[in-house]
């Protein structure tokens, strides 16, 4: 027997079965068979639609960051929410506002994997809509308070550049309004939202290397500036 005849006979029986991998003569295991008795959750928490196309803010951030950033990134962070409160249903009716705002209410047991991943999907889906209106200032009220609170605009440039470049490792430089209407300027580390003390994050810098290490590598001062005073703004 020639030596390809044999193999092609060998593929075709039930000895193959015991030599090769499973994978090469089954159909893809059941979910039951992987363990899984039900597939991952894909909800209540959903990835938002970037609201433009991934290379709408080039030359300042390139399309492959930007679908890396929000296709694989920001969608861990969803997943990991889903699956951490798919056991609990009163969880699961709750917002992203009422998770972080009272942390203490979620088990401890997966109140840190809230914290991050809530916090994560919190943090990316306001950094796509204030991404998305390029060279835009504030206007009114909220212009006025800024001159009013940091002294001007100009200023209010100069303390998120301070805050964002001073960030040791990852996190975010977040502007935001505290409960009182005052509005801040604050570094937070890891995926931390304002949110988790109550008050609402308005425009956030995303220093985590994977927001820009592709393009700018280590250069984190041309991104931070690529964000303020190109492609970043609020209302
Ligand atoms: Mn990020």
């Amino acid at each position: 027997m020639k030596r390809r005849s044999f193999f092609q006979i060998l593929l075709g029986s039930s000895i193959a079965s015991r030599f090769l991998p499973f994978s090469a003569v089954a159909a893809e295991p059941s979910l039951a068979q992987q363990g899984l008795s039900t597939p991952p959750p894909t909800g209540p928490f959903t990835l938002p639609p970037l609201p433009y196309a991934p290379n709408a803010l080039e030359p300042y951030i390139d399309a492959e960051t930007m679908t890396l950033h929000h296709d694989k990134h920001h969608a861990a962070y969803v997943n990991n929410l889903n699956k951490a409160i798919a056991p609990y249903p009163d969880l699961q009716k709750k917002s992203l506002e009422e998770l972080l705002g009272n942390l203490d209410a979620v088990p401890a047991e997966i109140r840190t994997t809230v914290r991050n991943n809530a916090g994560g999907h919190s943090n990316h889906s306001i950094l796509w809509k204030t991404l998305s209106n390029p060279g835009k200032k504030p206007e009114g009220k909220l212009a006025k308070q800024i001159d009013d609170t940091f002294g001007s605009y100009e200023k209010w440039k100069e303390e998120m550049t301070k805050c964002a470049m001073g960030i040791f490792g990852s996190g975010w430089a977040w502007f935001g309004r505290s409960k009182d209407g005052k509005l801040f300027i604050e570094p937070f580390p890891n995926q931390d939202s304002p949110l988790l003390t109550g008050r609402t994050p308005i425009y956030g810098i995303d220093v985590w290397e994977h927001a820009y290490y592709l393009k700018h590598q280590n250069r984190r001062a041309d991104y931070v500036e690529s964000c303020i005073e190109s492609v970043g703004s609020f209302s």
